[in-house]
């Protein structure tokens, strides 16, 4: 079931002419839009627009949800697009939701969050510690999802000076679920020019951001296999064929593949995480499991790894006379890819974060070895993902993410928030979007 409905906004439009003149006034002139990001900033940071950000993220907090199971989540993003008149459709992957404020025409430009929580257990004790065991907002995907319906408050404020549409991504299962592939599957971006994504970090103080053109995340994928041999008694090997030697060559020859095989300026990762075998001091089991993730920073690297993972995991095995066995969870945990800002998106991005935050602001980001699922969007039409920072220097350091001891700090919204609305808005009233998004393919599978 789909609902999707336009929804007449005669009341707002009439505030929106009668309010906001500095905004109406830059966004009236091309010239004038070098003003929106540093207007959009004021309006991020004002009470109304910051408290109601903090109040959403911490409802999320305490109600973390798994990935595509965000039905809660989604709900509450729902009800409070309903609140501010703006027309989505739902659902999409299972619990995902876009949103539309603008002409309802092309050109269509997207900003995205994504919505999921972590299977763990939160440390962290203070007022809005998450409720549910076993849970926990540890990525700041709450905050992600304030910051964009904040972006959309302050959007929806001047709906009627997009020269377009901005689409407001919400996606489910970021965590290893792939819901970004499922979402562009599902064909979301079919006639969308460009797509924006930022995630918060402890790494960068509040109030700068970190970025760079070209590659800035890994492809990454899982693997499991199983390795066979023939248990018996571990007095008489002979008898037997033992699976935990035969997996601890496999393990040494994975680990070459890096060493020697791969362009040491193209980096890759093989890590093994899991080694699962035998369960007594005098019994050779009949089998083991490993398991372990793999990374690269090229696609023809990534695809050339897997292959050879399988390979040596398979040939290894049977030089100790086992059988193995290699899982890569395709569907369940599908191949991240390479995420890579575009170059133009990469001019624009640092056009409008001058405006608003100055050059000193703006950090020159480490690329890194972890992957993002906002790559399937970036592979399909052109992308960009900057990281928002959070760091209070008189505070000192702060957990990262996926840490029981993460926290958010709830400064950094505004500057999310603004930068979302503000990328969006003059990307359209710059008027860079182009034909080509009709022509483009939306399922280039890694
Ligand atoms: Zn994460
Ligand atoms: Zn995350």
């Amino acid at each position: 079931m789909s609902s999707f409905t336009w929804i007449p906004l005669v009341l707002n439009l009439f505030i929106l002419l009668i309010s906001h003149p500095t905004i109406s006034a830059a966004f009236s002139s091309k010239q004038g839009s070098s003003e929106i990001p540093s207007e959009f900033l004021k309006s991020a940071k004002t009470p109304e627009i910051f408290d109601y950000m903090v109040k959403i993220r911490r409802t999320l907090h305490e109600n973390p949800e798994l990935g595509f199971e965000e039905f809660e989540t989604s709900k509450l993003i729902r009800n409070e697009l309903d609140r501010m008149g703006i027309p989505y459709k739902h659902p999409i992957a299972v619990t995902g939701v876009v949103g539309y404020i603008g002409t309802g025409n092309p050109p269509f430009v997207a900003i995205r969050a994504d919505m999921d929580a972590l299977a763990m257990q939160e440390a962290v004790e203070w007022e809005h510690k998450s409720k549910v065991p076993g849970k926990m907002h540890a990525c700041g995907h709450d905050a992600h999802v304030a910051m964009l319906l904040g972006a959309a408050k302050i959007l929806q404020e001047h709906y009627s000076h997009l020269e377009g549409t901005v689409m407001l991504v919400f996606q489910p299962a970021e965590e290893g679920g792939g819901g970004a592939k499922k979402m562009r599957d599902e064909g979301i971006l079919e006639n969308v020019d460009a797509i924006f994504g930022l995630h918060v970090s402890s790494r960068y103080p509040v109030g700068v951001v970190a970025t760079k053109e070209g590659p800035v995340m890994a492809a990454s994928g899982f693997f499991e296999a199983k390795i066979s041999g023939k248990g018996g008694h571990a007095a008489i090997p002979q008898q037997t064929i033992d699976p935990i030697l035969a997996s601890s060559n496999i393990i040494v020859s994975l680990q070459q593949l890096v060493s020697r095989e791969a362009d040491p300026l193209d980096s890759q990762v093989v890590t093994i995480a899991k080694f699962r075998g035998g369960h007594a001091f005098n019994v050779i089991p009949d089998s083991v499991t490993i398991g372990g993730t793999f990374r690269a920073f090229s696609k023809q690297g990534f695809i050339e790894l897997k292959h050879r993972i399988e390979e040596v995991i398979t040939l290894q095995a049977a030089v100790q006379r086992c059988n193995a066995s290699v899982n890569f969870y395709g569907e369940e945990k599908p191949f991240y890819p390479v995420t890579s800002n575009d170059k133009e998106l990469h001019q624009h991005f640092l056009k409008i974060a001058r405006s608003m935050i100055g050059d000193e602001k703006i950090q020159e980001l480490q690329p890194s070895m972890g992957s993002e699922d906002f790559s399937f969007f970036a592979e399909s039409i052109p992308g960009y993902f900057y990281y928002v920072g959070m760091v209070n220097e008189t505070e000192g350091q702060m957990e990262t993410g996926h840490s029981p001891y993460f926290r958010v700090n709830e400064d950094a919204l505004p500057y999310g928030a603004a930068l979302h609305a503000s990328l969006a808005a003059t990307y359209l009233l710059e008027g860079r979007s182009s034909v080509e998004a009709q022509n483009r393919s939306f399922h280039d599978e890694l």
